[in-house]
């Protein structure tokens, strides 16, 4: 099953993917975490990618495009299906997306729009926390990590992402209703659209979202 989840910055998609993957048995494709990681390793791509993610704006598409390319039609793991989140983020990536699909003739089955209202987004973005190493997430309150600044999972670094930061929160959310927002109407139009209502807690949307795909006919790892 290949699924994207659609929302704004803080609405919750990380958080989801983490348990969808394993109720699902599917990939993640975070390509926020992939440009992080290319950072991290300093890469060409990387180098070019970080400008644009620390003051809260959207990479070059073909940069992005390029490293979902290459995800899923290549990678051997996303073979049983996958979760995109944060791809696609605007038109011109939507359209992309289902050029690259249609040469493989794998279809989205269906995106999930996952929609929160703005208190909610701002309290969940000022308060996340992420490990810097294996990219765990945390939030001060809602779920902070055992020891300080220490990752539960594998005793890495927790930080504040820096475009978690108050100024680059604003810059994200304009991006997300200017670039993004218009997408949901995309997919609206093609009949795939799922909205569920985030402001609600991961596991609570992922029990509606199971409930969509059985309603569907669409059972675990099909
Ligand atoms: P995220 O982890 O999804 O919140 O993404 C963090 C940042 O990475 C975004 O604010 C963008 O700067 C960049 N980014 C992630 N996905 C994309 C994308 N599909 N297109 C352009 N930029 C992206």
């Amino acid at each position: 099953m290949r699924l994207v989840l659609l929302g704004p910055p803080g609405a919750g998609k990380g958080t989801l993917a983490n348990l969808l993957k394993e109720t699902l048995g599917l990939a993640h494709i975070s390509t926020g975490d992939m440009l992080r990681e290319e950072i991290k390793n300093n890469t060409a791509l990387g180098q070019e990618a970080k400008r644009f993610i620390e003051t809260g704006k959207l990479v070059p598409d073909e940069l992005v495009t390029r490293l979902i390319r290459q995800k899923i039609s290549v990678d051997p793991q996303v073979k049983r299906g996958y979760l995109l989140d944060g791809f696609p983020r605007n038109k011109q990536q939507a359209e992309d997306l289902d050029k690259i699909l249609e040469q493989i003739q794998q279809p989205l089955d269906y995106v999930m729009y996952l929609e929160a209202t703005l208190p909610v987004i701002s309290a969940r973005l000022t308060g996340r926390r992420v490990c810097k190493r294996c990219g765990a997430l945390f939030h001060i309150k809602n779920k902070p990590p055992k020891k300080e600044g220490v990752c539960d999972r594998c005793s890495g670094p927790v930080y504040q992402r820096p475009d978690d930061k108050e100024e680059t929160i604003k810059t994200r959310l304009d991006v997300y209703l200017k670039d993004t927002a218009p997408i949901i109407d995309y997919y609206k139009k093609q009949g795939k659209l799922k909205k569920l209502d985030a402001d609600q807690s991961a596991e609570v949307v992922q029990d509606v979202l199971m409930k969509i795909l059985n309603e569907e006919g669409k059972h675990h790892n099909s």
